[in-house]
């Protein structure tokens, strides 16, 4: 422990702005990267996030790193694409730069993504573009993605308030209230509104480790979900493990994923889920709102999908390829997680699904099989994991859900009554 350390840290209510956004980007780089000395760091952030970067930047290089680089994105430049360019764009993604963002984690970098970008960007574009641009970043995408899904490197992500975003979230509110709103409570949200965040991090990470400890050793071969408009079975897939508080990447390195994170989560077996599931919350995926989701599964497989607002996207985003009709991930979440409390809808799965419990159509994490980060994507489908393109969250937890457990000689534990543990 270090001097600093063992000074007292003044309250959180005391900061200013730049102090609170200081103790964000310490947690960044301390607790969510866990980031070594001689570690390079590949940035993602919206341009607006700069103040936040910079932030982070200096926490990186204090903490050793060996170069820091960002790629900035920009909201009106992605928008002039759907406007202008040419149709063949849609297709097309720089292949180049991932497989060269791919290299750079190969050879030891960490990766940080600011979110923050306006999640209705692309509501108004023509749906067949925007999907077509998505299957070809996934694709141009993949090999670092693995790395990133595969939790070979340490990564992880953190959220930066920004004006669209903001006026979102909190509609009818002066641009300048909306977004020092969404920063209190991405702070409070992110568990840095607090005396000492990196310990608050390490009581919270110990927590979620001891629940998902207890989940590992019920070896269950099944979750059983039952609330409003809701009876579904989710068989496990054979060797799924439980993550939850946090990772040990490839490298060896102690990470956080997300920030925040409240989810104890595993593998689904993408041919065992059976029954019918109304979504708790609505889920915002590439700038529509989908509303209202009603899904049956046969097998595994979506038959049936509604939505009372968004359907064509939501028929769109399943039919993307045969994975992205099956659940790659289930989590259980508290209906009392702080994001749960504040009744805010972020309209950003990195908040929203840490207010509930919740499924993810598509792609599953291969670290969530015992020794699943050493098979290939055919030995992971044996033991029932999923693969696809897409990786979708969607909300089914509410405060009226009953979660129990279903042992392999159908035994029935309950896990969950009313959104809460048992
Ligand atoms: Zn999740
Ligand atoms: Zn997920």
């Amino acid at each position: 422990m270090n001097v600093m350390e063992m000074t007292a840290k003044t309250k959180f209510a005391d900061l200013t702005f730049d102090q609170k956004l200081d103790r964000l980007a310490e947690v960044a780089v301390q607790v969510g990267l866990g980031l070594r000395a001689g570690q390079e760091l590949i940035m993602s952030a919206p341009l607006e996030a700069l103040p936040l970067v910079r932030r982070i930047t200096e926490h990186a290089y204090k903490a050793g790193a060996l170069l820091v680089t960002t790629f900035y994105s920009d909201d009106p430049t992605v928008l002039a694409r759907f406007q202008y360019a040419q149709d063949a764009s849609f297709d097309y993604a720089p292949t180049w730069l991932h497989d060269g963002i791919a290299a750079g984690f190969r050879s030891g970098a960490a990766r940080l993504a600011i979110a923050g970008t306006n999640p209705a960007l692309l509501a108004n574009q023509d749906p067949t573009k925007v999907a077509r641009a998505n299957v070809a970043v996934s694709k141009a995408g993949k090999p670092a993605m693995e790395l990133i899904t595969r939790h070979e490197i340490n990564w992880t992500i953190v959220a930066c308030a920004t004006p669209e975003w903001a006026k979102l979230v909190f509609p009818g509110e002066p641009e300048n209230e909306a977004i020092a709103k969404l920063w209190e409570a991405i702070f409070v949200a992110s568990r840095v509104a607090v005396d000492d965040p990196v310990l608050e991090w390490r009581e919270h990470g110990a927590r979620l480790k001891k629940r998902m400890e207890m989940l590992n050793a019920k070896r269950f071969s099944a979750l059983h979900f039952k609330g409003p408009g809701t009876d579904l079975t989710v068989g496990l897939a054979d060797d799924h493990l439980w993550a939850g508080g946090g990772t040990t990447a490839g490298n060896g390195i102690d990470c956080q994923p997300n920030i925040p994170t409240e989810e104890c989560f595993t593998t689904p077996h993408k041919d065992r889920v059976d029954g019918t599931v109304r979504a708790s919350k609505p889920l915002s995926h590439q700038g529509t709102l989908i509303e209202n989701i009603a899904v049956r599964f046969e097998h595994g497989r979506i038959v049936e999908a509604t939505a009372t607002a968004g359907e064509d996207v939501l028929n769109r985003l399943i039919s993307t390829d045969d994975g992205a009709r099956r659940l790659g991930e289930v989590a259980l979440v508290p209906h009392s997680s702080p994001i749960a409390q504040s009744g805010v809808l972020f309209w950003n799965t990195l908040f929203d699904e840490n207010a509930a419990s919740h499924i993810a159509l598509g792609q599953a994490y291969s670290t969530c099989i015992i020794g699943g980060e050493k098979m290939d994507t055919e030995q992971l489908a044996t033991l029932g994991a999923n693969s696809s393109l897409i990786h979708v969250d969607w909300m089914i937890g509410l405060g009226e859900m009953d979660v129990d457990g279903v042992a392999a000689d159908g035994k029935v534990e309950p896990l969950m009554r009313k959104g809460e543990w048992v």
